[in-house]
């Protein structure tokens, strides 16, 4: 009857957090648009899109996507868009270490703030530059470990692993929701 509990008609609230700049935005626009636009434009507070995907087994899993800034000036507003949230997606650049480091002060915020069963994933994103890599997958695997998230590698930019970054989150999601 299409109701949010319904295992054929799953909803999961998803949100995206991280530096400025680290392709939150263009990780969502490949997801929901299958569009890569290297002239985006800067996140103001938070910006909202939905997408539904079908799975093998003809559930359907309909995610609502918060889409935050990441400027500091909008920190104080991130708990209106993580909690509530099933999952959060939290991003870096792998060629900027001071966003894998911002990564590690969401993760933080979230354990200290968040709902308890919060479902976490690590992505260090722009994979498509490893020449200018900075940041060790390693390090990502290790720390997303130590601190039970999920760990991928995407590119935003070739749409490496953006489809399987929430593929594994309708999975999740068969789990009761919040
Ligand atoms: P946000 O502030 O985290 O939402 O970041 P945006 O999505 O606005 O992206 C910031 C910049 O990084 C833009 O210039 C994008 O074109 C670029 N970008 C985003 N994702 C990728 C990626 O996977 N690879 C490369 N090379 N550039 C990317
Ligand atoms: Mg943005």
């Amino acid at each position: 009857n299409g109701g949010a509990n319904d295992p054929k008609n799953l909803k999961v609230k998803l949100v995206l957090l991280g530096d400025s700049g680290v392709g939150k935005s263009c990780i969502v626009l490949r997801f929901v648009r299958g569009q890569f636009d290297p002239t985006s434009k800067v996140t103001i507070g938070a910006s909202f899109l939905s997408q539904t995907i079908a799975l093998q087994d003809s559930t359907t899993v309909k995610f609502e996507i918060w889409d935050t800034a990441g400027q500091e000036r909008y920190a104080a507003l991130a708990p209106l868009y993580y909690r509530g949230a099933a999952v959060s997606i939290i991003v870096y650049d792998i060629t900027s270490p001071e966003s894998f480091h911002k990564a590690q002060y969401w993760v933080k915020e979230l354990q200290k703030h968040g709902s308890p069963d919060i479902v976490m994933a690590l992505v260090g994103n722009k994979a498509d530059l490893n020449e200018k890599r900075e940041v060790p997958a390693q390090d990502g695997i290790d720390y997303a470990e130590k601190n039970g998230m999920y760990f991928i590698e995407t590119s935003a930019k070739t749409a490496d692993n953006i489809n399987q970054l929430f593929e594994v989150h309708s999975h999740i999601s068969t789990l009761p929701l919040n």
